[in-house]
């Protein structure tokens, strides 16, 4: 996590818990891509040093869902949403395992799955050529990674190496012809023990053709999604997730007109998205490979949005 992230979550009210779900902290960024292997700090101010932060995501996951239970949300867990209840159109709550559950907006978070999107048969077209990362843990010792992550760009695609908790090792590897076997390991991790097997996850860029609709909105990587490289993927998340808060409270006070609330939620997220995968295709283009063989639509779109501040 950049420490950007930070704001939100002490907005979020788990700020002070962050040390329980915490596995390593770090000043900044090895980054070999390009050029030389260089160190970019992540900032500080007169506190010192600003330093991201290794989250376990389990913990994380259950820290946020825990804080959201303690400000009134009613959980219902298991309970995976499997299809759309509509009338004339407009979406009135979800179907499950369990029952029908009525709602007067739904938030579709249901992150590479997009299952309201694909209910609704809201397109998401691929942004970018199609990006699979391998990902995988292995357990021992290695110094060298242990004082701040490492991003390695080389001719067919980049490997990340962080130390995520005392003794433990994550990779995430991005080749661009593929990706590779499912027993591969990166080789300067070869003397760790694998912690289970490495999977798989399709990281390729895509936005949603409306995030937002009559009774709905789309948040986190339902709605949008770039690779790993971007990294920030869960700010996004947060983000999304408390700009749609936002404006859902306007339009139940009859603050917002639907329409309006959607149609600036999906605009401030296409902005973003665009400045993002432009900022991406610019950094990519510095692996000479990639550029080479990879074809990308056109990210040019508005720069510098903000995000929509409905009244209260
Ligand atoms: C290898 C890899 C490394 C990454 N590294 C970083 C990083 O360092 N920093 C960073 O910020 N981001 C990183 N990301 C991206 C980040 O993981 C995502 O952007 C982020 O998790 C998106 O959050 P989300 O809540 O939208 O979706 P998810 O975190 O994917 O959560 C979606 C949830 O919805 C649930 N769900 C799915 N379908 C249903 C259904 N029908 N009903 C009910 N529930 C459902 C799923 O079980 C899941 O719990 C990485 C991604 C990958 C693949």
């Amino acid at each position: 996590m950049h420490p950007g992230i930070e704001p939100l979550l002490h907005q979020l009210g788990v700020a002070d818990r962050l040390a329980g779900v915490t596995g390593a902290r770090h000043p900044g960024i090895w980054i070999e891509w390009g050029g030389p292997r260089r160190f970019e700090a992540f900032g500080g101010d007169a506190g010192g040093p600003w330093h991201g932060s290794q989250f376990w995501r389990a913990d994380f996951d259950a820290l946020l869902l825990t804080r959201a239970g303690e400000t009134g949300v009613e959980v219902h867990q298991p309970c995976a949403a499997a299809g759309v209840l509509m009338s004339e159109g407009i979406v009135e709550g979800i179907e499950t395992a369990a029952g029908p559950i009525s709602a007067r907006m739904v938030v579709d978070a249901s992150g590479a799955a997009r299952w309201l999107g694909r209910a609704l048969d809201v397109s998401s077209p691929p942004r970018s050529p199609r990006l699979i990362a391998r990902y995988g843990y292995g357990e021992g010792s290695c110094p060298a990674y242990d004082d701040a992550p490492s991003l390695v760009g080389d001719a067919s695609g980049w490997t990340w190496t962080a130390r995520v908790r005392p003794r433990l090792y994550q990779w995430t590897r991005v080749s661009f012809g593929g990706p590779p076997p499912s027993d591969w390991v990166p080789p300067h991790l070869l003397g760790l023990t694998p912690r289970g097997r490495s999977r798989g996850a399709d990281v390729t860029w895509r936005m949603a053709a409306k995030a937002a609709g009559p009774g709905w909105f789309m948040v986190g990587d339902a709605a949008a999604s770039l690779d790993p490289t971007s990294s920030h993927g869960v700010l996004k998340a947060v983000m999304t997730g408390m700009a749609a808060g936002h404006l859902i409270a306007a339009v139940l006070r009859g603050k917002a007109p639907p329409e309006d609330a959607g149609d600036a939620y999906h605009q401030w997220l296409a902005g973003w998205f665009s400045t993002d995968a432009a900022h991406l295709v610019r950094f990519y283009s510095e692996l000479a490979n990639f550029a080479d063989n990879c074809v990308f639509q056109d990210f040019r779109g508005p720069g510098g949005v903000t995000p929509p501040r409905p009244g209260p």
